[in-house]
């Protein structure tokens, strides 16, 4: 068989992609595939329309082996950048609620032990989170500050004795209220940085509220976190996280994961709505012998292929080293861009079906609306391209 061999691969990797992976990477993007299409599809709306997260589901996902995958720390996979991204738009394809419990935890929480934790620290942590025995979750955001929060970060973070004392607000925590360890972002009142704790559930002073109400990403459970007069071990502050540019290192790597993520929710809608195209008949025929309809299915197609391109050149670059924060940026910004576009075509060849949870692409829908906004907005990382090319920040 050719190493070309675009018969090897799903229809919707039109331009065979997956051929990239090594024989051991394919191998695993089809178990997350097979895992993902047989135990998560069939019960997922269910949970979507509850705002359940499926927490039964654990165990399935721990055997999989892909909590931290690009990591290699302790016990941690340590696989390349591009597996990494290919198995977030092989879990988005399906559900991008999932894919984003792993941006989470094994993206952000995971990253930051590894980036910013000492030896001792990623000892201690990052095994049984690999073995998702303990689960993570990243809190930066707050309430009064997304997009700003470099500067704005407003939990503080007050030295005494052996130990630290947290007060705040976070907003938007993903898997906040169930986690066992948050890392929690907040600034030094000595010298102003920013540093991060690890804070485990269940510390005096930390309390949830779950952010009930989303239209999007039902199965995250999202949750303001509470922090007042939290108390943390100085064995508990990351030991490498000595201002915001360490923080920043993280979301670095993470935000190429949601780009992927993007691009997985988009080719999902895409196969749901290319399959639903040869099953409904309108005026005798079924609807994707129709000139107008061949015009969107091919629309969103060309969407799915450029993002994966797109995604697939930064991630080699992440894995050679080279790759610069606008790159990672172009590609989350491209990406969901066209996601955007995509999901909207996909409900629109779905007539009035496109808008019931049963056909899938209403949830697609309705997620992708998340995604195009966290981890850096549109016009967030439009403005790091534009300061990238021009020499010229115009944040402000
Ligand atoms: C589902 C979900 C999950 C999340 N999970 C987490 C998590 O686990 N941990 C965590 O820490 N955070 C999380 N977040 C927070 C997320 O990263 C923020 O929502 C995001 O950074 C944007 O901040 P904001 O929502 O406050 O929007 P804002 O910053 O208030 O922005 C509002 C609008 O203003 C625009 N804008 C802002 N500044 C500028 C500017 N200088 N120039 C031009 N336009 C500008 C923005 O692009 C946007 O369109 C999550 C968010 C969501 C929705």
């Amino acid at each position: 068989m050719s190493d070309l061999d675009l018969t090897a691969t799903p229809d919707s990797d039109f331009l065979g992609f997956e051929l990239l992976l090594d024989d051991d990477g394919r191998a695993l993007l089809e178990r997350v595939r097979g895992h993902m299409t047989s135990v998560v599809e069939p019960v997922i709306n269910d949970h979507w329309t509850r705002a359940e997260f499926p927490h039964d589901l654990l165990p399935g996902f721990a055997e999989l082996g892909i909590a931290g995958l690009p990591y290699d720390g302790p016990e941690c996979p340590g696989r390349s950048a591009l597996l990494d991204g290919m198995i977030s738009m092989e879990l988005a394809r399906v559900d991008p609620s999932i894919a984003t419990f792993f941006g989470v935890h094994g993206g952000l929480a995971m990253g930051s032990i590894q980036l910013c934790g000492s030896e001792e620290q990623q000892e201690r942590w990052l095994p049984a989170m690999a073995r998702m025995e303990l689960i993570g979750a990243f809190g930066l955001t707050e309430p009064e500050h997304g997009s700003g929060i470099a500067g704005g970060l407003a939990t503080t973070a007050r030295r005494d004795g052996d130990s630290w004392v947290l007060d705040g607000e976070k907003k938007w925590i993903g898997n906040a209220s169930f986690a066992d360890l948050v890392v929690i972002w907040a600034r030094d009142v000595e010298d102003d940085q920013v540093k991060g704790f690890v804070v485990e559930q269940g510390t005096e002073g930390m309390t949830f509220d779950l952010q009930e109400d989303k239209i999007a990403l039902r199965v995250v459970q999202n949750a303001s976190i509470h922090l007042a007069g939290v108390r943390v071990p100085e064995s508990h502050r990351l030991a490498r996280a000595d201002s915001f540019d360490d923080t920043a290192q993280v979301l670095r790597l993470t935000r190429m994961g949601v780009a992927w993520m993007a691009t997985g929710c988009a080719r999902g809608a895409y196969e749901h709505a290319l399959r639903y195209t040869g099953e409904r008949e309108q005026f005798g025929k079924p609807i994707a012998s129709f000139q107008l309809v061949q015009d969107l299915l091919v629309r969103m197609l060309g969407n799915v292929a450029a993002s994966t391109a797109m995604c697939v050149r930064v991630s080699q670059l992440q894995d050679a080293g080279t790759v610069r924060d606008e790159h990672a940026s172009l590609a989350k910004a491209f990406s969901t861009v066209r996601m955007r576009e995509t999901v909207g075509w996909a409900r629109e060849v779905l007539g009035g079906n496109g808008i019931l949870l049963e056909h899938h692409v209403g949830r697609f829908v309705a997620d992708a609306e998340a995604i195009y906004s966290y981890e850096g907005t549109r016009e967030i990382n439009t403005l790091i391209v534009g300061r990238a090319i021009t020499g010229v920040g115009a944040f402000v």
